[in-house]
């Protein structure tokens, strides 16, 4: 380890200047690596979840209640990695350099996205939310009849579909 006499640490010192700053009179250095708080468009979301199964702290949560799911993100719980913007497959997060973010409200820290949720148009049993159904058909080749049922039911159609088309009978 190389030693330095305080001489020299102080002319190294001096030379520098000062480095740190007197926020908040003057504004923080803040890097083009350096990641604050996320933004999620909610034009963009799908409600998918990936976001959530991700992310470390569990500052994202994505909870069904009744006709709706919400994600939410909880920003006091956020560490910043940026894992979640990541993943997203509908690049609906964005990280910002946000990075005062204290409040005296709790309620403040919370931010959501609500998606209505979808039920299969056969039984009624729940597939998941509006938009990423919305999705799924705009990028898959399945019908539009195929995607609006739950796995169940679009086995069950294909089948009788497959047989009709071999000259059987579904019944
Ligand atoms: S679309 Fe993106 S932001 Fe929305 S739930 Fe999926 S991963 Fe999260
Ligand atoms: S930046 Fe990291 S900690 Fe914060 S919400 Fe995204 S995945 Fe979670």
């Amino acid at each position: 380890m190389v030693k330095l006499s305080i001489a020299k640490i102080l002319q190294i010192a001096l030379k520098a200047g000062r480095v740190t700053r007197k926020y908040p009179s003057e504004q923080p250095l803040l890097t083009p690596e350096f990641r604050g708080a996320i933004r999620i468009d909610p034009t963009k979301c799908w409600g998918c979840g990936a976001c959530v199964r991700v992310c470390p702290p569990n500052a994202l949560t994505l909870t069904p209640k009744d006709k709706v799911a919400t994600l939410e993100y909880f920003v006091g719980r956020c560490i910043f990695c940026g894992m979640c913007a990541e993943v997203c497959p509908a690049n609906a997060i964005t990280v910002t350099k946000e990075f005062e973010l204290s409040s005296t409200s709790i309620e403040d820290l919370k931010s959501g996205v609500v998606h209505r949720l979808v039920r299969c148009s056969s039984c009624g049993e729940l597939i998941w939310t509006e938009a990423e159904l919305r999705a799924t058909v705009k990028s898959s080749p399945i019908s539009e009849e195929y995607i609006t049922l739950c796995p169940k039911c679009r086995k069950l159609k294909f089948g009788k579909a497959a047989m009709l088309g071999r000259g059987g009978s579904s019944e």
